[in-house]
């Protein structure tokens, strides 16, 4: 089935989210070599939290932040705008290296982040649509129903309590067709992702942060940043390019930049809200292989998000967010599943975005002091509330602080490369291949997850 198109459909185009505020074009560009005394490469959420911790904590502080294209190009001016309390990475990966407590503690401080993020917005009148409603996750295969009923018990072994995440009645919140259970929590508040980044990139600057536009970063070395437009000398140097740190010779095969696809349709009309509930804005969840996402925007639309093609050969990056046409087929068929009602509508805008993914599925943050580089990312997909922590982070480090933060079990956190290609392709695409498998087979009626999935989990070490 062929999505229907509005007349004004747009395809990439950066994203929906950039719409209503226009596509930035890069303001101010690096002229000539300078000095700082603290040089980010990426003007994300995470370069941007970064820079903002900085000079809040020391104002006399000189950052500089260096953007390719503009600030919230990426994946923070794309994505599906969960800001979530939840793990980049397994809970049992980072207890394996810091013991159960130190993984406890680095959830615990996902929760309080998104607070945080939304009290930072609050205080620096940054309007991004932010609604904390929760998330509410469905279930819609018997196999989907264990693996959600045995998460959320999971999620108790790891300390959460009832109040933090239960399973719930499927009709409570949003009326998801086919949905056998559903689970809520209420760590998580939607916002507008572009409306996030470019509202801290004008408070940065404001602060006195440096942002250089349309200045792309050739080469990072200790003290040193290169692009085509000048140099920056800086004692601290931290990467902060996530899904596009594969474009990075030297880094070439440390995070896959992992494809991620969304649509939005056309505003919904209150009928449609009153057959569907969806009244406190949750965020929207299931628990297939292939998992989707979605938010209700602030002008009722649903934005809907799945995996597209999930990884180009090469660890090729994205072209301004061009969405195939299968893709967008395929996220429009899925929505209607949920949603028949949605039906009448049709789609304004579809796109796709990169985020990064180690070897080992878990996130990292550090800052070598002998050479003064440091990084953060590999979110895996849970990027939005974690760069705050990231950034909180990175600032701690700089400063040479032993905090809380600096003890959490992804700082300093180092994992083996991806495979060289062909294999890192052929591995990805085959895991992907048999996760769709593993949803078709579940969607037939099996009880449990189906054993393709758990091939596909081996495979890739997930
Ligand atoms: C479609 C999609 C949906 C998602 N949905 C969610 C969600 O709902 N919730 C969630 O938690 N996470 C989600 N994520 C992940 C989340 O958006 C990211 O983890 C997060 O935004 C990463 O922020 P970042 O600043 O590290 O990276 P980015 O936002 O990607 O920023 C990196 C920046 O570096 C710049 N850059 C790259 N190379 C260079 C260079 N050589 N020189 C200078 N600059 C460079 C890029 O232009 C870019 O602006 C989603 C991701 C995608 C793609």
């Amino acid at each position: 089935m062929n999505a229907p198109l509005s007349d004004s459909f747009a395809n990439g185009d950066v994203s929906y989210w950039y719409r209503a505020l226009g596509v930035p074009e890069p303001a101010r560009r690096l002229d000539g070599d300078l000095r700082a005394d603290v040089a980010i490469v990426g003007g994300g959420y995470t370069g941007l939290w970064t820079a903002y911790y900085l000079v809040k904590a020391d104002p006399s502080l000189h950052v500089v932040v260096l953007e390719k294209e503009f600030a919230g190009f990426g994946a923070s001016g794309r994505n599906g705008g969960w800001l979530a309390g939840l793990l980049p990475g397994s809970p049992r990966r980072y207890a394996e290296t810091h013991g159960a407590e130190a993984a406890r503690a680095f959830q615990r401080e996902l929760f309080s982040a998104v607070d945080e993020v939304i009290s930072v917005c609050t205080a620096e009148g940054i309007d991004a649509d932010v609604v904390k409603g929760g998330v509410f996750n469905v279930a819609r295969t018997p196999a989907q129903a264990l693996r959600l009923e045995q998460e959320v018990e999971g999620q108790h072994a790891w300390g959460w309590g009832p109040e933090d995440v239960a399973v719930v009645p499927v009709d409570e919140r949003i009326r998801v067709q086919g949905a056998l259970t559903a689970s809520w929590s209420p760590h998580c508040a939607r916002v507008q992702p572009a409306k996030l980044a470019r509202g801290l990139a004008g408070v940065v600057q404001n602060l006195g942060v440096e942002l250089y536009e349309g200045t792309e970063v050739t080469g990072i070395a200790p003290g040193r940043v290169t692009t085509a437009r000048g140099t920056v000398r800086a004692d601290v140097i931290l990467r902060c390019t996530e899904g596009f740190t594969a474009t990075l010779k030297d880094n070439h095969r440390d995070w896959l930049p992992m494809n991620s696809s969304m649509i939005v349709t056309e505003p919904l009309p209150q009928r449609f809200w009153d057959e569907v509930g969806w009244q406190g804005h949750e965020l929207l969840g299931d628990f297939a292989h292939y998992y989707m996402y979605a938010q209700r925007t602030a002008d009722d639309r649903i934005a809907f998000g799945g995996r597209g093609r999930p990884y180009l050969y090469g660890s090729r990056v994205d072209d301004r967010g061009r969405t195939h046409g299968w893709t967008v087929d395929a996220l429009w068929r899925l929505l209607l599943g949920f949603f028949p009602a949605a039906r009448s509508t049709t789609i304004a805008h579809a796109w796709s975005g990169v985020l990064g993914v180690p070897r080992d599925w878990c996130a990292t943050v550090g800052l070598d002091r002998s050479t003064g580089l440091g990084w953060a990312g590999g979110y895996t997909g849970h990027g939005v509330t974690a760069t705050n922590v990231a950034g909180r982070t990175l600032r701690d480090l700089v400063l040479g602080r032993d905090t809380e933060l600096t003890a959490l079990p992804w700082v300093g956190r180092r994992v083996r490369k991806w495979e060289p290609e062909p294999l890192r392709w052929t591995g990805v695409h085959a895991m992907y291949r048999l996760y769709r498998l593993a949803d078709a087979r579940e969607a037939g009626g099996v009880p449990r997850t189906s054993v393709l999935a758990r091939i596909a989990d081996k495979i890739t070490g997930h």
